[in-house]
């Protein structure tokens, strides 16, 4: 886990405001929500994870923020989006599209888990990182100086030979390397890295984490990090969202997450990884799935799942979010304001 010592969020800017996004997909003559009023905030140079298992919208709200969602089938709402620029204040949720790709791929930049599939297999890698520096960043003279440069912070050797690679010619790690170099392309100061060591080896993951480190330091970037592992985001978040079937059911610190979580699905995840569960015995797995679209339950989403669901309450009523210290807040009826147990 982070060193929490080194978190201060009081001296950090505010980078990106998200209030209230709900994402759906259109279904024959359904809309289906996916997303269900997600609200956070995120600061200069920070590192937020979101959390969860597959299917419980991370990846859709990352993609619905930064307008990435073909619609139809999607369509996204929002009280607003505010991403702080450094000249202004843009409204995501209302800015023409021209002027939505212009900040996507320049102050935001996106990673994905497959970076062979992201990479154009018949470019050579100096020429699309070429692209993305003419697309955002014209005054730059000097390209080839420019993408050796990136090449060689990210940690390609021989980056002046690398330059007339094809993305074949290297490995998954190389590849995703070449992909935070093209992030980088574009100077962003948010990165949202869609589980971006999924796809890689334990080794190279820890190398790949290291460098998205490094670089987030050195530029004092912020990073959205999704990720279904709490193990990988341990090593990298400062602060953690645990969504479940569209809602954020539990968010603080990760030290409030991984020390003192008190949601039972948020317990339930932690005791399922290896290296944060305990140190013998069988991993803990959490029986049932994630309900589709469509057919969650009318009160708290993980009630068909709960063992400590409240008969007549956690099916029907929907929890609110409660705040049990000024980093941590949690969604169950079993929790108060105060930050105790309700009996
Ligand atoms: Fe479990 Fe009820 Fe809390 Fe939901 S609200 S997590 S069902 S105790």
């Amino acid at each position: 886990m982070k060193n929490s010592a080194i978190y201060e969020p009081v001296i950090m800017e505010q980078l990106l405001q998200v209030e209230n996004l709900s994402v759906a997909f259109a279904s024959g003559k359904k809309n289906l929500e996916v997303v269900s009023g997600l609200s956070f905030s995120l600061r200069r140079g920070e590192v937020l994870a979101l959390v969860g298992e597959s299917g419980c919208g991370k990846s859709a709200s990352c993609l619905a923020l930064t307008g990435l969602l073909p619609s139809p089938p999607a369509f996204s709402t929002a009280d607003k989006i505010l991403f702080h620029t450094g000249e202004c204040v843009e409204n995501l949720n209302k800015i023409p599209a021209r002027k939505l790709r212009k900040i996507r791929g320049g102050k935001i930049a996106y990673i994905f888990q497959e970076p062979a599939a992201s990479l154009n297999p018949v470019i050579r890698i100096g020429d699309q990182i070429a692209e993305v520096i003419a697309l955002h960043r014209p005054e730059i003279k000097d390209y080839k100086a420019e993408i050796i440069s990136l090449l060689s912070q990210v940690g390609i050797p021989s980056p002046e030979t690398r330059i007339n690679s094809y993305p074949h010619e290297l490995s998954g790690g190389m590849q995703q390397r070449v992909m935070i170099a093209m992030a980088l392309a574009g100077d962003p100061d948010l990165l949202i890295a869609d589980e971006p060591t999924t796809a890689l080896d334990v080794t190279v993951q820890a190398q790949i984490l290291d460098l998205i480190d490094k670089i987030r330091t050195e530029r004092e970037m912020a990073v959205i990090l999704i990720s279904h592992n709490l193990g990988v985001v341990s090593q990298l978040a400062d602060r953690i969202i645990v969504m479940y079937a569209g809602i954020m059911v539990e968010s603080g610190s990760t030290e409030d997450i991984l020390k003192r979580p008190v949601h039972p699905y948020t317990k339930a995840l932690i005791s399922a990884v290896p290296e944060l569960g305990r140190k013998c015995g069988r991993l803990n797995t959490i029986p049932g799935a994630v309900p589709s679209p469509g057919e969650f339950p009318a009160g708290c989403r993980f009630s068909n799942r709960c063992r400590f669901a409240v008969n007549g309450v956690c099916a029907y009523k929907r929890p609110e979010e409660k705040n049990i210290s000024e980093t941590h807040s949690v969604s169950c009826h079993l929790f108060s304001e105060t930050g105790g147990e309700e009996k």
